[in-house]
């Protein structure tokens, strides 16, 4: 898309090269996503957002989900978590996630119907390994969904329950999606100038 065609920040404009997924179309597909899930759904779900960069599509697809209701009356009881994951980044052989909840905190999910709130899938090494320490606390169901998924060589295989979007294999922001931090404030999601990185 033109970068002309749409409003980008003033301190973003010589940084973004550009627009993959302008907003517009982001929240209709996540109009799509939320009917989607809810027709799916097995019972009350336990949303967990993966922080940081999962929380703008965690935010809008609860709106969505809480829309569907007043729309068909269909009602699904949500309960909302929030969980930090960082990966463990040079280890090869056994591998892991560092994840912000306590085992107690963890224990709370045993038995519960978890619907996973991610960005983006790249390798698909963090998801697997979070979803590996997850099913130790037997949960009900475990689902997930992200908002992108990469297209990429890179990749073992994972593919979420619901992808938003699959994109090809350049560095994205927007959206929440940050490079150092930086961009979580753009509405689009953009691919970012070489002289940027
Ligand atoms: P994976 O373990 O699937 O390789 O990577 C997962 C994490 O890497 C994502 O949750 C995200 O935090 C980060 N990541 C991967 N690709 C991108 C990208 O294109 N842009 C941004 N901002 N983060 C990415
Ligand atoms: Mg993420
Ligand atoms: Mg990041």
């Amino acid at each position: 898309y033109s970068l002309d065609h749409f409003v980008i920040p003033d301190h973003y404009e010589e940084d973004v090269s550009s627009i993959l997924i302008p907003h517009g179309v982001i929240m209709d597909r996540i109009k799509k996503l939320a009917r989607m899930i809810v027709d799916d759904s097995p019972g009350p779900l336990v949303v967990c957002c993966v922080l940081k960069g999962g929380h703008q599509y965690f935010a809008d697809l609860v709106d969505e989900i809480k829309k569907l209701r007043r729309i068909n009356g269909t009602s699904v009881q949500l309960s909302l978590e929030f969980i930090r994951v960082k990966s463990y980044m040079n280890d090869t052989s056994s591998g892991g996630v560092k994840i912000s909840l306590t085992d107690a905190e963890l224990q709370e999910f045993k038995g519960k119907n978890l619907l996973i709130v991610e960005d983006i899938i790249d390798t698909g090494a963090t998801m697997v390994k979070l979803l590996d320490r997850l099913a130790l606390v037997e949960p009900k169901s475990v689902r997930v969904t992200s908002l992108l998924i990469k297209k990429t060589p890179r990749s073992n295989g994972y593919i979420p329950d619901y992808v938003g979007f699959a994109i090809p294999d350049a560095f994205v922001v927007g959206y929440a999606l940050d490079y150092n931090e930086y961009f979580r404030d753009l509405d689009h999601i953009c691919v970012i100038s070489v002289s940027c990185i």
